[in-house]
């Protein structure tokens, strides 16, 4: 076994080596500009983007000609939110999203808000971090124009009801946006049987490389039109300008094409490897709770709460496993996660909640090595904590008198 250990998927993915292995001569020999429409150089550097994104395209049930290059799903999500907007103003000013998307969404619907006076609404989720699609319905007035709800979270794995909520739209004559980031290469995920016209995705989360992504913009049923957000030589039909970086392109084809052929033995082996993990856990551990659906949830994710036990200090506790905790500095101050806030979890439980982030590479002695090292590494912090004592004499923690407050 090699140390440290990576268990921290959703934040990226190492890249598959044969992802690798397929760029390389788009670096070196087939360097050429994709637009380079009068010589070799330019057509062989065409052809591997044409290539990928038939690839990328074939794992979405999409068409090639509906995916829109990107430098990764933070700027698809600004460009799809800003470009509806900026496109579609005259026909309402009214987004329906969720609390629990990422920030890429959260922050550009909260500029979007502050700049051009946008209206948006924050669907709330229920206590396992789903959207309810009758919320999205109740939600729609007649300035809405658009709908962005993601596919999976990134910190609890919770899948949202797409298809039910791209039914609504469809209805409504509403465009749906997805951030399915997460959720494209994990699970199976169809445009056309989910009603999605707009979806945001990356490389990089998928055993791809970083700095590319997509988004997929629908071309009938309706067609889609959006504002390019960077203005240029109209690359990408009109709507992203830029030099195509022809390697990453070609890496995150292969990616999708992997996934393609992969995800269901990837998926079927991680979601055994979580499952056991999550036993072994809750076998050792009294007070530790799961965060997110128990079912409907991403394969590989696994986001448990410690009670009386600091995110923060377990992963201090045991270095040579790479996971993610519940707590963001967000600010100077340590901030519980907002999304386990969303789901009605305490700042207490917030605080002492962990990320496992399952992946292709993950070998099951890892999966039992972290787990025996966080069970001893909380048994331990527990021993050390007074408030842990109190709670095992029977003290009810909330009746206690804090000096501080
Ligand atoms: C990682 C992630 C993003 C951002 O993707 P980048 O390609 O890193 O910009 C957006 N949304 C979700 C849900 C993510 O997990």
């Amino acid at each position: 076994m090699k140390f440290p250990i990576y268990l921290d998927n959703h934040s990226t993915t190492p890249m598959d080596p044969r992802v690798l292995e397929s760029m390389l001569p788009y670096f070196t020999e087939k360097f050429g500009n994709a637009a380079s429409r009068n010589h070799a150089f330019g057509w062989d550097a065409e052809e591997g983007v044409e290539a990928a994104r038939k690839q990328i395209a074939k794992l979405i049930h999409a068409d090639a000609k509906e995916i829109v290059f990107t430098s990764g799903a933070t700027e698809s999500n600004n460009l799809a939110l800003k470009g509806v907007i900026e496109m579609y103003h005259e026909k309402g000013d009214h987004i329906i999203t969720s609390s629990t998307e990422h920030r890429a969404v959260l922050d550009t619907a909260k500029a979007l808000e502050a700049k051009r006076g946008v209206k948006v609404t924050y669907l709330p989720v229920d206590k396992f971090g789903m959207v309810n699609p009758e919320d999205v319905r109740n939600a729609i007035t007649d300035k809405t124009i658009l709908i962005s709800v993601m596919f999976a979270n990134n910190e609890i794995g919770t899948i949202n009801p797409v298809k039910a909520i791209g039914k609504i739209a469809k209805e409504k004559g509403i465009l749906l946006h997805c951030d399915a980031t997460q959720g494209v290469g994990k699970v199976p995920i169809d445009v056309q049987d989910m009603g999605i016209d707009l979806m945001s995705f990356s490389a990089h989360k998928i055993y791809g490389p970083k700095g590319v992504g997509a988004l997929y913009v629908r071309k009938k049923n309706p067609r889609v039109r959006i504002a390019a957000q960077m203005d240029g030589g109209g690359h990408e039909r009109g709507m992203r300008s830029g030099t195509l970086p022809v390697p990453l392109i070609v890496g995150f084809g292969k990616a999708c094409e992997l996934c393609e052929q992969e995800m269901a033995a990837d998926a079927a082996r991680l979601s055994v490897m979580r499952d056991r993990l999550h036993a072994t856990i809750t076998k050792a551990l009294e007070d530790v709770y799961l965060n997110g659906h128990p079912t409907e949830r991403l394969p590989h994710n696994l986001n448990i709460s410690f009670a009386y036990v600091e995110g923060e200090s377990l992963l201090m506790g045991c270095k040579e496993i790479a996971l993610s905790s519940g707590s963001a500095c967000t600010s100077a101050t340590l901030e519980p996660s907002y999304v386990l806030r969303a789901l009605g979890v305490g700042a207490e439980l917030a605080h002492s909640s962990i990320r496992f982030g399952l992946g292709r590479f993950t070998l099951d002695e890892e999966v039992d090595y972290a787990g025996k090292r966080i069970i001893e590494t909380v048994t331990k912090l527990r021993e050390m904590s007074p408030l842990y004592e109190m709670a095992k004499e029977g003290i009810d923690l909330k009746s206690v008198q804090w000096a501080a407050h």
